[in-house]
């Protein structure tokens, strides 16, 4: 038997009633008992075609002899009994059925029968209109990937000057979407002073010290994010790097006692800088890094390895060390300007 926790949305037809004849549908299929429902509550449409109608969202909780793709099938054959249609993305729906958690499950993309499915929901950590219904009937619930509590994870996102950090591996497009989202957002944009010395491994400059380089860099990006001098920006900061990739990139660069030193280095100096409430990072899928290591006469073995082992400090959430953002949104960067959408979306829905 599971425990989870599913979020409704309705924002064409008659909203209410199809919420609440979903509930209703839900709570009488077999292998399914409906444990908790949260109120309704009017939302702003995020991302999406423009002028679409206020959402109503809420959130339920269930336990469940169902697996999960079973769950999804389900979840499914009630949208087509409300008439859902599924022609344009972030499109308007009678009725959204989304899985959230699945107790403490985590799935990446797995694909049954031609359907797939994440779990967590990937983009619930930033979304205001989720967690603030799955807060009121489950707020202690655990995330299996940030270990925060859904109250936690609302509260993070609550942040009166909430920052944001764009990460990627280089080449990813993380200044372009970094701008993109200051602009749309009204944020204050923090540019990178310095570029990771992370590249320079095989040819330092004459004579280079590979600490100094790495020392050097660090510090330079710290300066920004010193919490002592961090002004409040009334729509908060968007920064095109984080400070974690220093230390991710270092561990597959700086030779073991070089990276003792500058890892206690790196914990003292990111104590005084801002951690960032939410991370975006961009994903490119391996054709696309290879392009990009190619333009940037990098091993493209390098910068898939970069990338995964960003995705993977970023995914431990907690459990990574208390300097890692509770919010954590994986974006396709392939396509640039989807990219940005996406991006902007994400930010967006915390508001
Ligand atoms: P979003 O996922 O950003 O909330 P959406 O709900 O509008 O957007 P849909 O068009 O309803 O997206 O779903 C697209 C696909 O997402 C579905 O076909 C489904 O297979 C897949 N999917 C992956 N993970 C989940 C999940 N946790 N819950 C529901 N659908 C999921
Ligand atoms: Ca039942
Ligand atoms: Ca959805
Ligand atoms: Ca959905």
């Amino acid at each position: 038997m599971a425990c989870c926790l599913i979020g409704c949305g309705s924002n064409q037809g008659a909203r209410r009633e199809q919420l609440d004849r979903a509930i209703e549908l839900l709570g009488v299929m077999p292998g399914i008992t409906m444990r908790a429902v949260s109120r309704h509550r009017e939302t702003r449409p995020i991302g999406g075609p423009p002028d679409q109608d206020p959402f109503l969202n809420g959130a339920c909780l269930i336990d469940t002899e169902l697996w999960p793709h079973e769950l999804l099938g389900v979840l499914s054959a009630v949208e087509n009994t409300l008439h859902r249609d599924r022609t344009e993305r972030w499109g308007p729906r009678t009725l959204d059925l989304d899985i959230l958690l699945y107790d403490q499950l985590v799935l990446d993309n797995e694909v049954v029968d031609g359907s797939a499915l994440t779990i967590p929901h990937p983009r619930m950590t930033t979304r205001r209109f989720v967690l603030e219904p799955a807060v009121e009937i489950a707020p202690g619930l655990l995330h299996p990937l940030s270990r925060c509590s859904l109250s936690d994870l609302l509260d993070n996102i609550s942040q009166a000057h909430l920052h944001v950090a764009i990460v990627g591996a280089p080449g990813s497009g993380a200044a372009a979407v970094a701008g993109a989202v200051a602009d749309a957002t009204l944020a204050r944009l923090v540019q990178a002073p310095a570029v990771l010395p992370w590249r320079k491994r095989a040819g330092l400059p004459d004579g280079g010290n590979p600490d100094a380089a790495w020392s050097a860099a660090l510090s330079a990006c710290a300066r920004p994010l010193e919490i002592s001098t961090w002004p409040d920006d009334p729509h908060g900061t968007v920064a095109d790097y984080w400070l974690g990739s220093h230390l991710v990139a270092a561990e597959d660069t700086l030779s073991p006692m070089a990276l003792g030193r500058y890892t206690a280095e790196h914990t003292a100096v990111t104590a005084k800088t801002v951690t960032p409430h939410v991370a975006i990072l961009l994903r490119a899928s391996p054709e696309t890094l290879a392009e990009r290591a190619a333009a940037q006469d990098i091993p493209v073995a390098d910068l898939v390895r970069l990338q995964d082992r960003l995705l993977a400090r970023l995914r431990c959430g907690k459990q990574a060390g208390d300097r890692v953002p509770h919010a954590v949104v994986v974006v396709a960067a392939d396509d640039l300007s989807r990219a940005i959408d996406e991006a902007i979306a994400a930010v967006e829905a915390a508001g």
